[in-house]
């Protein structure tokens, strides 16, 4: 609606567009990040009354006439883009930029897709967008396998995570806590986890993770102190500000990788040329191609090798989904992460 401003409203029920469509009734959806950048108006564009949120799972419950692999009926999960499969970026694995992609929850001067924080969400491309939930994925699991856990993993191996060595996380919301796991998951020695939020800290820390409380405490003189002076071999970004980006330029080693999840709406780097000549440095960035990612990550949900869930802190009605936006935006009530049912 406007800046800090969202509301409950009732619309008209998104029926079939497209024969490739399908439309699925919303079982659970989130707040992610993403969603604060056009809340706290650091994105713009988005029109009015569109319908926000791009993490849900729930039911296909109608299908347009070419759908094949998706049937009525069928419990699914989603990235929070869509693709279609076959293009030159779906082939090379970079399902986020498909050149027939939309996001989620984004709508500009009256096209693009309506969000899944709503009881019905369209789904185009159905077949290659969703991907239906396995034997021993939850619900919550599958939500959280639709961005901000396999944006996590994709940003650990972004890092060119190498066993043995030691990295950083910048940002402990969601997505940094998932980067954590993923860093872990590819064999980090050490994890360095920062962030201002003791309770997000604490979380980093229960999973195995080093923390550092950016407010408190001098993260490159405690970096240093266990890297020989050097830096570490990558960070991960994972909050998309310029101090973040400032920040990671200055605790990465010479010759290390910088990975960037977190979308920053600057138009320069935090970093000049220079300075990233002077260190070697190489830089990778941008959105996850959750629907290249999801699968390689399935043995991992279901062995339930990490906790992800408990990055849960909130379940509520989708009612009460205005407040669900003050609490996680606000970081109010310790709220890490808001699941709501319609
Ligand atoms: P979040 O807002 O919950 O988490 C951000 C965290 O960063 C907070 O805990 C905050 O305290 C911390 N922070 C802020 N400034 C900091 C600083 N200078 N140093 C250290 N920590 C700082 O959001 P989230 O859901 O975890 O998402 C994180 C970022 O990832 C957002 O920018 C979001 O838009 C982005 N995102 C990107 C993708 C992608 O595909 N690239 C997907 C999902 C989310
Ligand atoms: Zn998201």
């Amino acid at each position: 609606m406007g800046i800090e401003k969202i509301s409950f409203e009732t619309l008209p029920d998104p029926g079939l567009v497209e024969p490739t469509d399908a439309l699925v009734k919303v079982e659970q959806c989130a707040i992610c990040g993403s969603d604060l950048h056009p809340y706290f108006g650091r994105e713009r564009g988005i029109d009015r009354h569109t319908v926000m949120g791009h993490e849900f799972v729930g039911e296909v419950v109608e299908i347009g006439s070419s759908v094949k692999s998706i049937k009525k009926g069928d419990r699914v999960m989603s990235p929070f883009t869509t693709s279609c499969g076959a293009c030159y970026y779906c082939s090379i694995g970079l399902s986020c930029r498909c050149i027939y992609g939309q996001l989620f929850g984004w709508r500009e001067n009256g096209l693009g897709l309506h969000g899944g924080q709503a009881e019905f969400v369209r789904v185009p491309l159905a077949d290659s967008t969703l991907i239906k939930i396995p034997e021993g994925v939850s619900n919550e699991e599958g939500l959280l396998l639709g961005d901000v856990m396999s944006t996590g993993f994709y940003c650990a191996r972004q890092a060119e995570l190498k066993p043995g060595g030691t990295y950083a996380v910048i940002g402990c919301g969601p997505v940094g806590l998932m980067a954590v796991c993923g860093a872990l998951e590819l064999g980090a020695e050490k994890i360095f986890a920062i962030d201002f939020v003791d309770d997000r800290l604490a979380i980093a820390k229960r999973l195995g993770a080093y923390g550092i409380n950016a407010g408190k405490q001098n993260a490159l003189e405690i970096i240093h102190h266990h890297t020989e002076g050097r830096g570490v071999d990558g960070v991960m970004e994972a909050v998309g500000n310029h101090a973040a980006g400032k920040l990671a330029y200055d605790l990465v080693r010479p010759g290390g990788v910088i990975s960037v999840v977190g979308v920053c709406n600057d138009d320069r780097f935090a970093f000049s040329p220079e300075q990233a000549y002077t260190k070697n440095l190489t830089y990778k960035v941008g959105r996850c191609p959750v629907r290249s990612t999801i699968e390689s990550l399935l043995p991992i949900v279901q062995e339930k090798k990490y906790p992800i869930t408990s990055i849960i802190t909130h379940r509520m009605n989708l009612s009460d989904g205005v407040k669900g936006y003050d609490l996680f935006a606000n970081k109010k009530e310790n709220c890490l992460k808001v699941i709501m049912t319609p």
